[in-house]
């Protein structure tokens, strides 16, 4: 990969770029961002174009270096990585001894430490010294979709870049480079709130399952019956994935609140975010009310703002239910 074929987040792109221009690719570097972004693959475009033969502001992903890089067998890229799920301090220790040697056969040593919020303490620590005076040989490049755990002594020593969600665009357009029809690319980035690697993996079975189930979920919501089980198989789950499938579930209500809107005022089918469900959208449409919609929509728009917020999940859901039902015996 090069620049090019990172999808999104332009922006960092061209400061990376700028800077390996001039040849001041800072020494200590910090990605963060949420996961699926091209974090990983950035960096490594940067490790490739510090030791390219063809190019110094990108990979030209042809000679020796880039695809040695590419092949995880480039002596001076290294990429450390948790061991049982923590970065110990002897991984640190191996890093810092490369770190101080002269590069074999590139250029520049780098080393990408994915992901860095997996250090321990004394880990982080251990790094404190090369950032602080790194030989001028030596790039660091830290990848976290968690900054918040990060030590600030490590913070504070690395430029900072922050990588944003792939806009809905942005993976459409990719998906449909690589071969997805119009119709799926749309509907995954429509799911996949800026995770493009995620979208790339989705699987459609399970993608469609999933929206069928939230349709009939859906249909409950507007005709205010008490919804199916849907709800209970939740409580068993953990906590993280139990977020993650409500806040999924309430985008999927939320796009088809928003075409049941654009139906109601006949706005043209392209703009539709479930194409796939424009029959059962149009024979919905008839026996709601525009109001009625909009009133959902907005309180779906609540729900996912106070689901950022820490919520016990149970107390979450059952107001949920009774606020959509507008009913509070639920
Ligand atoms: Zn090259």
């Amino acid at each position: 990969m090069s620049f090019s074929d990172i999808t999104g987040n332009a922006r960092i792109k061209k400061i990376l770029t700028k800077a390996l221009q001039r040849d001041r690719i800072p020494n200590s570097l910090l990605f963060s961002g949420p996961q699926g972004v091209g974090k990983i693959e950035t960096a490594l475009v940067v490790a490739k174009a510090l030791n390219c033969l063809n190019l110094t502001d990108d990979a030209c992903e042809t000679c020796g270096p880039c695809t040695a890089v590419n092949k995880g067998t480039f002596p001076d890229v290294m990429r450390i990585s948790p061991e049982k799920d923590i970065l110990k301090i002897d991984q640190m220790r191996i890093l810092k001894e490369a770190a101080y040697l002269k590069p074999m056969v590139g250029r520049k040593r780098v080393f990408i430490v994915d992901p860095a919020e997996k250090m321990t303490m004394q880990a982080s620590n251990s790094l404190l010294k090369i950032l602080e005076e790194p030989p001028s040989f030596f790039h660091i490049i830290l990848i976290t979709s968690n900054p918040f755990v990060i030590l600030p002594t490590i913070k504070s020593r690395c430029q900072v870049l922050s990588f944003s969600p792939v806009s809905r665009d942005d993976i459409a357009r990719c998906l449909i480079e690589h071969d997805f029809s119009e119709e799926k690319a749309k509907i995954l980035s429509l799911l996949v709130r800026g995770n493009l690697k995620q979208a790339m993996n989705m699987d459609w079975e399970e993608v469609r399952a999933e929206r069928e189930e939230t349709w009939q979920l859906f249909l409950s919501f507007l005709h205010r019956e008490p919804p199916t089980s849907f709800f209970k198989e939740y409580s068993v789950r953990r906590r993280g994935v139990v977020e993650e499938e409500i806040r999924s579930t309430l985008e999927l209500l939320a796009s088809f609140s928003r075409d049941l809107v654009l139906i109601k005022e006949n706005a043209d089918s392209k703009l539709l975010l479930n194409p796939d469900f424009e029959d059962l959208l149009r024979e919905e449409a008839g026996s709601v009310r525009l109001e009625q919609i909009l009133a959902m929509l907005e309180l779906i728009e609540g729900l996912l703002h106070s689901l950022q917020r820490n919520m016990n999940i149970k107390l979450f859901m059952s107001s949920m239910i009774s606020d959509v039902m507008g009913n509070h015996h639920v």
